[in-house]
């Protein structure tokens, strides 16, 4: 998506080739796992509020279900591609197995721009790419959810169109990410940024570095970044800058205040699409920098929270010597080309789809509660999720600790050996 020169199905398939060359994988799993199972391609021809009819490309792409349906979150987005939801829903079937939950990997995504549509023309896409889909998922195959540019909005929407095609029932657990009182769950809006703040609370304390002495820079102010930003603030963390796109200038910029950002006033500024307004901050006493300003900072931690493909071999010389972890909020921010660069300097990372891997797992946690129809409250649902995502923090840690090896890889042994596993059991790949 993020338009870099770098495919990020090229690189989720050479980080995999990586760890399965590492742990001797035979050939037969290894030619399975590094594709998708299943990829669906559709046309949604969308009644234009002028009139016309546009036509949008949608994908749907499951790269594994072994451990169970396919789970991934929908994006929308201008530059969205095949690859980046293959490299995706890849990187989702790792993130289910390393939470240990029992999902596969998928995802979607539409090449289109929200920000330029009317609420009604994306009502209409959202039932149009379910009208093109529907047979291909649902509560015991595929389950999608928010991602970029998606909201609950967009989910209840496509529920309701697969309900309606469906026919004569209610299947709440078709899709995660729906309003709380229309089978969501509390906790979910929070559950990746938070998922985020637990993995890092638990490397800072087994760094033993206090949460209150360090500083972090973010890219994005989404619904990732801000609430890790909130959270980690709430620990005593001080924010020095974050960094987001405006739509109006095409650009991204970066928002700092050496003396700390303060995360509500931030949120009270910024569109529902995670844009700060430039003017209001420059009136609050912040300094509006270029975008790439945020990886520049003299801090403790990097938190990408925006975009893949953002720290490449091309800009790791900006990164100061101050900073101790990259603390990966975003899927896919780091190319496998600068992996050596991080690990010769000693930067510990805290590898995407164990840092981020909070959002699936509360969603997880919601098809439960619809199963069930039984929700719980909202403390019962952090609690669950702050042990889920410390255990498999430990896991990963404890594994890198063993083996000598750096975090991202001790993750990817970890999912591609349950995956494989599972795998074998099914009889798919002796
Ligand atoms: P979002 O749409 O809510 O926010 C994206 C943010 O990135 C916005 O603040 C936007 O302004 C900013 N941004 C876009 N282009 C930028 C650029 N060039 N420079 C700086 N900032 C830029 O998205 P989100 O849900 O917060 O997701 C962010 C990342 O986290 C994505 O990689 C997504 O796949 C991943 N992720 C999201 C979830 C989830 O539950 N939302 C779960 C796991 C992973």
């Amino acid at each position: 998506m993020a338009n870099t020169g770098y495919n990020p199905f090229e690189n989720a398939q050479a980080q995999f080739d990586g760890v399965a060359e590492t742990i001797g994988l035979d050939q037969g799993m290894r030619d399975f796992l590094r594709q998708p199972m299943k990829e669906y391609h559709v046309s949604i021809p969308v009644k234009m509020d002028d009139g016309t009819t546009k036509t949008f490309k949608g994908f749907r792409i499951r790269h594994n279900d072994a451990r169970g349906p396919g789970k991934g979150g929908i994006r929308f987005h201008p530059e969205e591609t095949a690859d980046t939801v293959r490299a995706l829903s890849m990187w989702m079937t790792w993130k289910c197995a390393v939470a240990d939950i029992p999902l596969g990997g998928g995802k979607g995504g539409i090449i289109c721009d929200p920000r330029e549509m009317s609420l009604g023309e994306q009502e209409r896409l959202c039932r149009g790419y379910i009208r093109a889909l529907y047979p291909n998922i649902g509560p015991f195959s595929d389950v999608p959810a928010p991602d970029v540019m998606t909201n609950n909005q967009h989910m209840l929407w496509m529920l309701d169109e697969y309900e309606t095609l469906v026919g004569n029932a209610r299947f709440p657990g078709m899709i995660t990410g729906k309003p709380v009182g229309m089978g969501g769950s509390l906790g979910r809006t929070e559950a990746t940024g938070y998922g985020v703040m637990y993995t890092l609370k638990e490397l800072l304390r087994v760094m033993k570095i206090p949460v209150g002495d360090t500083t972090a820079s973010f890219q994005g102010f989404g619904n990732v970044a801000e609430y890790a930003a909130r959270m980690y603030t709430d620990l005593g963390g001080k924010v020095i800058a974050v960094s987001c796109w405006d739509n109006t200038d095409k650009t991204a910029y970066t928002f700092r205040n050496v003396n700390g950002c303060n995360i509500p006033e931030l949120v009270s500024i910024k569109d529902k699409f995670g844009s700060i307004d430039k003017e209001k901050a420059k009136g609050l006493g912040y300094e509006v920098l270029p975008g790439d300003e945020w990886l520049k900072q003299d801090v403790d931690i990097l938190a990408p929270c925006a975009l893949e493909n953002q720290i490449t071999p091309a800009v790791f010389g900006n990164i100061s010597q101050k900073v101790k972890i990259i603390c990966e909020g975003a899927n896919g921010p780091t190319t496998p080309d600068c992996d050596p660069l991080i690990k010769e300097r000693g930067i510990v990372v805290l590898p995407d789809f164990l840092c981020n891997a909070g959002g699936v797992t509360c969603s997880y946690f919601e098809q439960v509660q619809c199963n069930i129809n039984y929700f719980w409250d909202k403390s019962e649902v952090l609690e669950k999720l702050e042990r889920k995502m410390t255990e498999a923090f430990q896991g990963v840690y404890n594994l890198a600790q063993e083996k000598n090896v750096y975090m991202r890889d001790a993750a990817y042994m970890i999912a591609i050996e349950r995956v494989a596993h599972a795998v074998k059991l099914r009889g798919w790949v002796s």
